[in-house]
């Protein structure tokens, strides 16, 4: 267990965070499978479930299973808020040590959960990545974007996130907290954890076929996925704007010239180099005064999210008294 200074008031050791949006044919199979592993881990754990604003019968469901299973506890979104806002809300209730996150469809297997939490303790790291070893279940369509999203991500952010790894993963409890500490909304998880820099390792896993029920991630909500990654962790789409307003302007520029050159040599109708000139003329400056917005506009968005411009891995005068750990 992490000697982190909240251990003391944790009432749990471990916490299981799961997202379920209108997954009525899949709890009872999910239940089945995790309640036997989770009573042998050895640790006291709570499971939460976060009913992302269900419709069908999930609720009911929740709220049975909360009687019959005493670790249970469920919270409830008002409206469909997404997978990414649901586990957010998880992680900001959950009271573990440690705080495993893990997809209600059984895709991920819960026994590696297990196998997570030793991983963590025997290598001394915070954050246990479960990555997707085989996901020949997956169609065809999910393994090619998927493949996409996570090349592209890596090539255009900053962030070194793991390739393939979902959101199934452990995390200590600092790591819980410093996520919990940002203010960003349309958290990418898969990305934000990794930019948070903790020390590390992964399990590798195969990704089974959805357990019932049908995938509640259309290609909408994939597109949002992948927008809210790329907007959230690169300017790059911003910086394409600055060059290209570098390049107009520089090009305006040469049409102007173009069209003092062609008034010298006399081939020109009347009145045509002046209107020339001043559209030119406008346009470059224009196009500058863009390309120097945007870098601004950069700036106060990176301030914006509020992600620390470095994070301390630690600090021998703090260390040698509240954390014993690594
Ligand atoms: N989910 C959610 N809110 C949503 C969509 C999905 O909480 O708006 C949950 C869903 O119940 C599941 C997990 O997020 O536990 C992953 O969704 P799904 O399995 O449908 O996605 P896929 O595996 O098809 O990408
Ligand atoms: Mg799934």
């Amino acid at each position: 267990m992490p000697e982190t200074v909240e251990g003391a008031r944790s009432p749990v050791e471990l916490s299981v965070v799961i997202p379920v949006y209108n997954e009525e044919a899949v709890l009872p199979l999910l239940v089945d499978r995790l309640r036997p592993l989770a009573d042998s881990w050895g640790v006291s754990y709570e499971v939460l479930c976060v009913d992302d604003g269900s419709s069908d019968a999930t609720p009911v469901l929740l709220q049975r299973l909360r009687r019959e299973w005493p670790q249970v506890r469920v919270v409830r979104l008002r409206a469909n808020a997404g997978h990414q806002a649901a586990i957010s809300a998880g992680l900001a209730r959950a009271r573990g040590d440690w705080v495993a996150t893990i997809d209600a469809d059984l895709q991920d297997p819960p026994e590696a959960i297990g196998e997570m939490l030793a991983v963590a303790r025997a290598e001394g790291v915070d954050v246990v990545y479960g990555v997707r070893g085989d996901r020949a279940s997956d169609t065809a369509f999910k393994r090619l974007s998927a493949r996409a999203f996570y090349r592209s991500i890596r090539a255009l952010s900053a962030v070194d996130a793991p390739v393939d790894a979902g959101d199934f993963r452990l995390m200590s409890r600092a790591t819980v907290d410093a996520v919990n500490a940002l203010p960003e909304h349309h958290r990418v998880l898969r990305l934000v954890v990794p930019a948070l820099g903790f020390p590390s390792a992964s399990v590798s896993y195969t990704r089974a076929a959805r357990a019932a029920g049908e995938s509640k991630y259309p290609l909408g909500k994939m597109i949002r996925l992948s927008v809210d990654s790329l907007t959230g962790f690169s300017i790059a789409p911003l910086r394409f704007a600055t060059w290209l307003g570098l390049l107009g302007g520089v090009a305006a520029l040469g049409v102007l010239v173009y069209a003092v050159i062609a008034m010298l040599l006399g081939n020109t109708l009347p009145g045509w180099t002046s209107t020339v000139v001043i559209v030119a003329a406008v346009g470059a400056v224009q196009l500058l005064a863009l390309g120097i917005l945007g870098e601004y506009v950069g700036r106060m968005y990176a301030m914006l999210q509020g992600r620390p411009s470095y994070y301390v891995a630690h600090d021998s005068l703090v260390d040698s008294s509240a954390r014993a750990r690594h």
